[in-house]
């Protein structure tokens, strides 16, 4: 069995040094890496950790796995406003294997070349399976989208469809079937989850707030809405549902996955009626697909309404604890 220095070479080390990465003075090999944040610009960092068994099935195809971990933690730059510089991999393994290491480095690389991301440094040890991930992105000063921004009056958007996430994991556990088309759809979405890195690139310059939806719509917002200090109305029958969620037997069920389903990676975020014109035209030309679902409002919570009368829900969203 290879040591855990030959296993980062091979890889790690060995699949990065093949792509060049701007800005990465030292990259893997040395203490730390040396790293230019480029001229000008703020850099964007978080850190996630998906755990076996708790995130993923712990039998899930290893690239599967990869592309998960790397693609929810660009969806954190996205929903900052940030592009993808670099990243660091802290992996936890129950044992080296070649095969699994051998598909989870070709998932790996092939979402950091999608993305235009770079591996510059990590840690393995040896544990129950785990992957924890740090993203670094640039952003320009002020044009970060922050959760407290979200003021009065402002429209509550999301990109492309919700509840998408749920149903996939729904359909993965065999609790509801669908034709296979649906499931083939819900699968790229709930292993391959697309950050949403090119809408953020277009709307950062017009939303006062925003974040990605992970934990469902209804949890997710309230996040905005504690740290703007507002309240939210979402008009529940204006959600985007997929086709493969719109085909679903129970729509209430549907619509409850849509609200507090989570997984979906899509964009909430808001927008002054002063700035709508702006986004409106990105929507009409095809360049942008994103909804509006609500309003901010006084108050303090977020409240669902379905045309017009109060929308009672059952599961508000994911809790770890
Ligand atoms: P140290 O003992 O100084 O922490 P390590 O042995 O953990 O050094 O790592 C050696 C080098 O390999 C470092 O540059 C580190 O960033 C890199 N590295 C370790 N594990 C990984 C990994 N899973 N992915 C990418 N780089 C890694
Ligand atoms: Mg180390």
């Amino acid at each position: 069995m290879p040591g855990e220095f030959q296993l980062i070479q091979q890889f790690f080390q060995r699949e990065q040094a093949e792509q060049p990465a701007a800005g990465v003075l030292l990259g893997i090999g040395d203490d730390c890496a040396l790293l230019q944040i480029p001229d000008g610009k703020q850099l964007a960092v978080s850190v996630d950790t998906l755990v076996s068994g708790v995130h993923f099935p712990a039998d899930a195809a290893p690239d599967h796995i990869a592309e998960r971990a790397l693609r929810t933690n660009l969806s954190d730059l996205a929903a900052m406003g940030a592009d993808p510089l670099w990243f660091t991999l802290a992996l936890t393994l129950p044992e080296a294997n070649e095969d699994w290491l051998r598909s989870f480095s070709r998932g790996l690389f092939a979402c950091a070349r999608t993305y235009g991301i770079a591996l510059v440094g990590g840690d393995t040890t040896s544990g129950p399976l785990s992957i924890t991930i740090q993203v670094m992105g640039a952003v320009a000063p002020g044009r970060a989208m922050r959760r407290d921004g979200a003021n009065i009056g402002d429209f509550i958007l999301v990109t492309h469809s919700l509840g998408d996430g749920a149903a996939a994991l729904a359909a993965i556990q065999g609790r509801i079937t669908c034709d296979e088309s649906a499931i083939e759809y819900l699968h790229e979405r709930f292993y391959r989850p697309v950050p949403r890195l090119r809408e953020s690139a277009l709307v950062r310059e017009f939303a006062s707030a925003a974040l990605d939806i992970s934990d469902g719509l209804v949890a997710d917002l309230q996040h905005i809405c504690d740290a703007s200090d507002v309240g939210a109305i979402i008009d529940v029958e204006t959600l985007p549902l997929s086709p493969a969620v719109q085909a679903l037997q129970n729509q209430a069920q549907a619509l409850e996955w849509a609200l507090s389903g989570g997984d979906d990676y899509e964009l909430c975020f808001t927008v002054a009626p002063e700035k709508m014109a702006d986004i409106a035209m990105l929507i009409a030309q095809g360049e942008l697909v994103a909804t509006v679902i609500g309003e901010i409002v006084p108050g303090n919570k977020v409240i669902c309404e379905y045309e017009g009368e109060p929308f009672a829900l059952a599961n508000t969203g994911y809790q770890h604890f």
